[in-house]
């Protein structure tokens, strides 16, 4: 279920007290001028919130010439020394924590913290904090762990403390660069304080005197230096941070691992979406290289070298529509089967594209019949290929692949297959049967991310077929010129991200145990889901030897479709409207990331949907 925010690990010294975090700052200075080193204010701030002997290392390599260690210790002794003496006049409670605090304590969230400084610096500042009424659940200092800041040590001493699994169920809130790096390297939310921040290092009486024009500039280089950090949030002052929690639960709810039961976009794994966290250029060699990888692990899944595999960027229609206008002639006329949504789709692509074809419709219900599409092909002549749907998605009708392509052949015609929703799922043998070019996507039974979509095609078919699209775009024989010319080069920009999930999901494909594997589960998932609907009175309305196992449509009967919809949202799954007119219908995918116990869970939650009624 949606998580929450369960803890906010506060820093201390310029963001829970101490405005313009001014304690360490005398004592550096005095630290080094006792070794006879004059330093800045500036240098002094620079490495602020690492653990204070790292700080002093920090400033010393900033010098020009390096100094001996034994220097460094005598300035960090001294740096002690005024830091104890004053330490005590710098826990003024900042503006806004007291009542935030609260807030958030009223929300149920744990207040933790981390610290640069040591345990003994804390023994006062703690003291000093709860007199004025602050005191956090839980502290840890530097010198108890390993390594301070930027490792993430002491948050992950906060998380076990409160017993959080999730590191994003905490948000880290700071006021130097190194907060929000050793937030980010704990994987929580990271939130920088703009004013009373050592990053800002004013002191109030500083704020007052500058203009409204010179605050904002001073805000501005504040606000910088946190964005460089990569923090999440940026807020002026801690009233703010009430509204950054709502905002990240509203998020974490938003982003609840759902389970999409839709047949594309679907639940992908996360070792495919973390795929796309790199970035990279089109060019790159190796990133064409992964290009050619993609598109030679994808033809040999259906076919062999005859065949070559030309992405696209662009939805699955994207393709449907390269393969029609690259493959067929301008003159050549196309028989097109249609029996949903997908067929139609098909001849909406060809009527704007000027296509010669005829079609032939069936029942949705139904699977294509030989009978019809034999008598067209003895009767009309001028056919020259014959374009159908594999697995019709919009009712999970699965036709006649075998039947219709040996028809189609024993006439001599070209046969293209939108294969969307069963490639990777289906057996196709495209060489055995001669089948000349397919079209998918990367978000169906691959199970990686929207965005690309592909055409598996006779090499010698594309390489005669120039000239014969009218879209420039979608222009399949270049397309393929560019892709395999140039190397694994895309003629425009490629969804990078996207292709290295698909490159991921491929993987996936095979780790899984390739087409056997994948055939069993979604087989097994259909199953599950059938049969206990069937138990509840919901039936599919497809007949079972015509029915595909990768999504089904059933009756809805008196239920109501929005209802359905919004109570299984809240368990955890999205379900599918259906598409038929005739009746109300929904649909349900077990493609994905899905597996036979969540569809026995979505059995369940439907079953207490329909005795909640
Ligand atoms: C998903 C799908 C398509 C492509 O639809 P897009 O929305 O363009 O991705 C085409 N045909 C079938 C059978 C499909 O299932």
């Amino acid at each position: 279920m949606a998580k929450t925010i369960k803890a906010v690990i506060f820093d201390w010294a310029g963001t829970t007290v101490d405005y313009g975090c001014f304690a360490p700052v005398k004592g550096f200075i005095d630290g080094f001028k006792s070794i006879g080193i004059n330093i800045t204010n500036e240098m002094a701030r620079k490495p602020m919130g690492l653990l204070k002997i790292d700080h002093t290392r920090a400033i010393a390599a900033m010098l020009p010439e390096p100094i001996p260690e034994e220097q460094i210790l005598k300035a960090y002794e001294v740096f002690e020394t005024t830091l104890f003496s004053n330490i005590e006049q710098h826990c003024d409670i900042k503006d806004h924590v007291l009542e935030t605090v609260a807030a958030l304590r009223e929300q149920g969230i744990k207040i933790g913290s981390t610290t640069g400084y040591t345990s003994a610096m804390m023994e006062r500042v703690l003291q000093k904090a709860e007199e004025q009424g602050y005191a956090p659940d839980f502290c840890i200092s530097a010198d108890r762990v390993p390594k301070g800041r930027p490792y993430p040590y002491m948050i992950w001493h906060n998380l076990m403390h409160f017993g959080i699994s999730d590191a994003r169920e905490a948000i880290k809130v700071g006021d130097t660069a190194a907060d929000i790096a050793e937030g980010k390297h704990a994987d929580c939310w990271t939130v920088g304080v703009i004013m009373g921040s050592s990053e800002l290092g004013l002191t109030r009486e500083e704020v007052a005197a500058l203009s409204e024009n010179e605050l904002k500039d001073r805000k501005a280089l504040v606000r910088a230096a946190y964005y460089m950090a990569g923090a999440d949030y940026i807020i002026d002052d801690m009233n703010e941070l009430l509204h950054v929690v709502s905002d990240i639960n509203r998020k974490l709810d938003q982003n609840a691992a759902r389970k999409l039961l839709t047949p594309g976009p679907l639940t992908t794994r996360h070792s495919v979406k973390h795929a796309m966290l790199t970035d990279h250029c089109t060019w790159d060699d190796t990133y064409k290289a992964i290009t050619t990888s993609v598109m030679n692990d994808i033809t040999h899944i259906a076919a062999n070298d005859d065949y070559a595999t030309v992405l696209l960027q662009g939805s699955g229609s994207y393709a449907v529509e390269a393969m029609i206008n690259g493959l067929c002639g301008k003159n050549e006329k196309i028989l097109f089967l249609v029996n949903g949504e997908y067929g139609k789709r098909m001849l909406t692509i060809a009527d704007k594209s000027r296509k010669l074809y005829e079609q032939i419709s069936f029942d949705m219900t139904q699977p294509i019949d030989i009978g019809p599409v034999e008598k067209a092909l003895q009767e009309d002549k001028d056919i020259a290929a014959v374009v159908f749907v594999h697995c019709e998605t919009t009712t999970g009708v699965i036709n006649p692949l075998e039947e219709l392509v040996k028809l189609a052949k024993a006439y001599g015609k070209k046969v293209l297959v939108d294969a969307m929703s069963s490639f990777a799922a289906y057996d196709i043998d495209m060489p055995g049967l001669d089948i000349d070019a397919l079209a998918s996507s990367s978000n169906k039974c691959l199970e990686g991310l929207p965005g690309l979509s592909f055409v598996i095609a006779k090499k010698t078919l594309i390489e005669e077929s120039r000239g014969n699209s009218p879209s420039h775009s979608l222009d399949l024989y270049d397309q393929y010129q560019g892709l395999y010319a140039g190397g694994g080069k895309f003629r425009f920009t490629s969804p990078t991200n996207v292709l290295l999930a698909l490159r991921q999901a491929i993987d996936e494909y095979h780790k899984e145990g390739g087409l056997r594997a994948r055939r069993k589960r979604y087989r097994k998932n259909h199953q599950v889901l059938v049969q206990g609907l069937e138990k509840l009175g919901i039936r599919s309305i497809v007949a079972p030897e015509n029915q595909s196992y990768i999504i089904t449509t059933f009756d809805l009967g008196n239920l109501d479709f929005s209802k359905l919809y919004e109570t299984l949202k809240s368990n955890g799954f999205i379900i599918y409207p259906g598409k038929l007119t005739s009746m109300p219908t929904f649909r349900l995918g077990n493609i994905g990331d899905v597996y036979p116990k969540d569809m026995a869970a979505l059995v369940t939650a439907i079953s207490e949907c329909i005795c909640a009624r």
